[in-house]
């Protein structure tokens, strides 16, 4: 099957990190990672830390315009940009809903953004997302609006809208009517998700890479990044890669990926227990750093 689309995600300084390769269009679309390899030059098959760096970050770093455009998918960020080249506004996403985190408003901070317009995909996961940006964006101080725009079936978002016909004009006239929203304004399930994201400043204790150790059996001399068999899928062969010295897992075949307290908190849901993040963050630390082994995983 031949690509449809491949989304190039680059450094502040326009190096490539990753790419996403796109097959097919609609319903029965799929995609796949590859991480570029700087030593080598060649592009290799996955990539652990799909969602650490904006797409377009390398444009914003360039540009550095206090306003920036947030959406859902790169599809819709390269629409949007390219329709809003007149008003030197970049569109930037961390990737699609459920991957906007507190690290992705501090990249906007950081290349001088501090005002963001963003536009929710026609669904519950596209209101979401731009609650999620909002709560991260106002817990920095980055002023936020979310911009209505006409679209009508379900899972249209803005590409739609500019494929119609609609223009930057408008959305920006839009806006102007738009108040920018408050602390108030943001639905507490989307709060929820700010308070379990780990502040800025957060450092990962090689420590904690003891869950990953306990719960998948790994040999005791393991370092740095290994593979190994999914606990979240049926997997009959490695998919599962754990870097245990940023602390970080993914698996190539199921798709779950994220630090220790996400692996904990999904692994003892497995088990039929709900964790929060908040709490399974707190059992980690009191276990592997304060070796308070009387807390049970
Ligand atoms: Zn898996």
């Amino acid at each position: 099957m031949n690509p449809t689309a491949i989304y190039t995600y680059a450094d502040a300084n326009g190096n490539p990190l990753r790419r996403k390769t796109r097959f097919g269009n609609g319903p029965g679309k799929f995609f796949s990672w590859q991480t570029y390899d700087p030593a080598t030059g060649y592009w290799i098959s996955g990539a652990s830390n799909a969602n650490t760096a904006l797409y377009h970050l390398d444009l914003i770093a360039k540009t550095r315009r206090p306003l920036v455009l947030v959406v859902e998918s790169e599809k819709s960020a390269d629409a949007l940009t390219d329709a809003a080249q007149p008003f030197d506004l970049i569109a930037v996403t961390s990737g699609g809903a459920k991957t906007w985190a507190r690290h992705h408003s501090d990249q906007l901070r950081t290349h001088a953004c501090r005002q963001v317009y963003a536009f929710a995909d026609h669904d519950q996961p596209g209101q979401d997302f731009v609650f999620d940006v909002a709560a991260c964006n106002l817990s920095i101080g980055i002023s936020t609006k979310i911009i209505p725009l006409p679209l009508f079936v379900k899972g249209e978002d803005i590409y739609n809208f500019l494929e119609r016909g609609g223009t930057v004009e408008q959305i920006l006239n839009r806006a102007q009517r738009i108040p920018w929203l408050k602390a108030t304004d943001i639905p507490s399930r989307n709060r929820e998700q700010l308070k379990s994201s780990p502040p800025t400043d957060w450092k990962y204790d090689v420590r904690l890479s003891g869950v990953y150790r306990e719960i998948l059996h790994l040999p005791p001399n393991a370092t740095g990044e290994c593979m190994t068999t999914c606990v979240f899928h049926p997997d009959s062969r490695p998919s599962l890669s754990v870097n245990l010295s940023k602390g970080l897992f993914h698996c190539f075949a199921c798709g779950v990926q994220g630090g220790t307290s996400t692996f904990y908190m999904r692994w003892a849901k497995t088990r039929g227990r709900m964790v929060l993040k908040s709490e399974a963050a707190r059992k980690l630390r009191a276990r592997y750093i304060d070796n308070r082994r009387e807390i049970e995983l």
